[in-house]
């Protein structure tokens, strides 16, 4: 067996670097920037009013509370069509640009307005200061400022920004697009009866639902039979067509796991038996440059073994510069008793924040085909070889989320 963060870093060191390319902002959600994005555009593009209220001349309000007459109103969207001079005043709406002579904003909450519409007065009650409640141009963004650098993770808020500068096609690296296999004849997706011997195909689901979660593309490559030359096929085209393909079934000490020896021909293989439960076997290499998982078929172990190898690896390739999940420490609640083995056991846990700190239980049967207690983990307890933790002891755990 070899250490977990051996094989991981074998792992990585065998996956391609990120590809830059150019996506239109809409898809740019969860990416990576490839460059630099500097502003063409100030933003705010003008002054403006933060508030609903007055612009005035802030000289004009010494001495409050004054009397001003209301010259005209500005929208937002408006263009201002004639200055505020001495002893005036223009209602304004947030948004809308400043007048020219006005340098300050009262709120309208801090004035009551008199008079017919032709002869309208605003009774302003404070003095403000020069700039009260006026939004500067650039005073978020200047043009040329760098806004981002390269390597800037793509998230909701970034995806605001780029559109405040009118950037409609960002320069990013490209998505994995990550085809998903399964494999085993004992396997049923087609939702009929199961026979003897047969059970559901979960694992490809399950597996697409996490390289999306993920933020990759997931590909639907489909189920295929322990057959040497379909193994080989489907494996082929997936590399034509995906920057990473996980397979799942086939690669443990079996008869019949031949996507281990499809692999082994075709492409350029290491079989590794890793020092952790679940998720012991590992089939990982390259078939013409393109990174192949050879995930265990074990439902829960294929979903450990995407957490532990194929994430990281594949954010690094969508170009994250952090790959891993967060770590925290926690206090168990209820004891997660194992036995010595010379691995590093994975438990699934329930995490929660609470009294100011994180605290973890078993999220129920830890067999590795028990996948309600993978539904249920929002955590993997990382418990060292040994005899696991007592009640009340402080444990690390990965963060699923
Ligand atoms: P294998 O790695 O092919 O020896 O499979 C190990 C175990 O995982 C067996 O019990 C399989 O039936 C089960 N298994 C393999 N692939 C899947 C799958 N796609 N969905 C659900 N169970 C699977
Ligand atoms: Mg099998």
């Amino acid at each position: 067996m070899i250490p977990l963060d051996e094989a991981q870093a074998y792992v990585r060191g065998c996956c391609p670097a990120p590809v830059a390319t150019a996506v239109a902002l809409r898809e740019a959600l969860g990416l990576v920037l490839a460059e630099p994005v500097l502003a063409t555009e100030a933003v705010p593009p003008f002054a403006n009013t933060a508030m609903d209220g007055f612009a005035v001349r802030a000289v004009d309000t010494v001495g409050a509370p004054v009397r001003m007459a209301v010259v005209g109103t500005l929208a937002a969207g408006d263009a201002p069509d004639r200055p505020v001079g001495p002893g005036e005043a223009i209602r304004i709406m947030t948004g809308a640009p400043m007048p020219p002579g006005a340098d300050a904003v009262v709120m309208v909450e801090l004035t009551s307005v008199s008079g017919s519409a032709a002869d309208e007065q605003v009774d302003v009650e404070v003095e403000v200061p020069v700039g009260n409640h006026v939004r500067e141009a650039g005073e978020d963004l200047e043009p040329g400022q760098v806004v981002f650098p390269a390597g800037t993770a793509i998230g909701p808020g970034q995806v605001s920004v780029l559109a405040s500068i009118n950037l409609g096609v960002v320069p990013a690296f490209r998505r994995p697009r990550v085809g998903v296999i399964s494999t085993g004849d004992e396997l049923v997706a087609d939702g009929s009866a199961l026979g003897i011997g047969q059970v559901r195909d979960s694992n490809r689901p399950g597996l697409l639902a996490l390289v999306e979660e993920s933020g990759f593309d997931g590909v639907d490559l489909g189920l295929v039979r322990d057959e040497e030359d379909a193994i080989e096929q489907v494996l082929l085209a997936g590399v034509e067509s995906c920057d990473a393909l996980l397979t799942t079934g086939g690669v443990s000490m079996g008869d019949f796991d031949y996507v281990k020896v499809v692999l082994d021909r075709i492409g350029d293989m290491r079989w590794m038996q890793v020092a952790i439960r679940p998720a012991k076997p590992l089939a990982f290499g390259t078939v013409a440059g393109v990174p192949v998982f050879g995930l265990p078929g074990n439902p829960v172990a294929s979903m450990v073994s995407f957490e532990l190898f194929a994430r990281p690896a594949l954010r690094a390739m969508g170009g994250h510069a952090e790959t891993e999940r967060p770590r925290v420490r926690a206090v168990a609640d209820g004891g997660m008793p194992r036995g010595p083995d010379g691995k590093v056991h994975f438990a699934r846990v329930v995490v929660d924040y609470r009294d100011g700190g994180y605290r973890v239980s078993s999220a129920g049967g830890q067999g590795s085909h028990q996948l309600a207690a993978m539904a249920g983990a929002d955590g993997l307890a990382v418990l060292p070889d040994g005899d696991g933790v007592a009640d009340g002891d402080v444990v690390e755990v990965l963060l699923l989320y």
